[in-house]
């Protein structure tokens, strides 16, 4: 299937037929390999057959390095006065503008802690999809934070999830419950 790359890093696939536009990011952090992987994947094999989706890796430079991020946390800047300065507020930016166009967004991390267990954070106009996803635990209450991409969704009363995998360690795993909770996500908004 065709994919156009829009912004650097950030892909374009659309369905033969009309339907909703949302948003997978992954690498937002750039050590996280499982989102970075994952849109690799996506973008390599992933046919829908209605609506839009956009394929975006996060932090392009943090990804290069394999480190969290470069000057500030990526997942702090999602605010459209956020100055502008440093790379990663740059690069909000631009993934703002993408998540302009979408009505949600799922956005795949992972984490250190070999004993963590996976978990997703949205507000509850997202809590049905998030119990889809393989999951024991749903957090909520951090979009008032600010400067999440997860909560710059909400505030516009739009669909936002964060999703951790799981450890980064254990790569496949954490990757077959990303793929699970991206196929359940295509199917929430029919894309596929
Ligand atoms: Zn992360």
């Amino acid at each position: 299937m065709m994919k156009d790359e829009i912004i650097k890093g950030v892909f374009i696939k659309k369905g033969k037929k009309e339907g909703k536009t949302i948003a997978i990011f992954g690498g937002i952090h750039g050590n996280e390999d499982v989102g970075v992987k994952m849109i690799d994947k996506l973008c390599e094999k992933l046919e829908i057959d209605t609506g839009t989706v956009y394929l975006a890796y996060g932090n392009l430079e943090a990804i290069k390095k394999n480190k969290r991020f470069t000057e500030t946390n990526l997942n702090r800047c999602f605010d459209e006065d956020n100055g502008c300065k440093t790379y990663e507020e740059k690069r909000a930016q631009e993934l703002m503008s993408v998540l302009d166009k979408c009505e949600a967004l799922l956005d795949l991390h992972s984490f250190t802690n070999p004993y963590g267990e996976p978990f997703a954070i949205c507000e509850e106009n997202a809590f049905d999809i998030a119990r889809q996803f393989d999951v024991g635990v749903v957090s909520s209450g951090w979009s008032k934070m600010g400067g999440g991409n997860d909560g710059y969704m909400y505030n516009q009363g739009k669909v936002g999830i964060c999703l951790e995998c799981g450890p980064h360690y254990k790569l496949n795993e954490s990757m077959q419950r990303a793929e699970l909770a991206v196929d359940s996500f295509l199917k929430y908004f029919n894309l596929s």
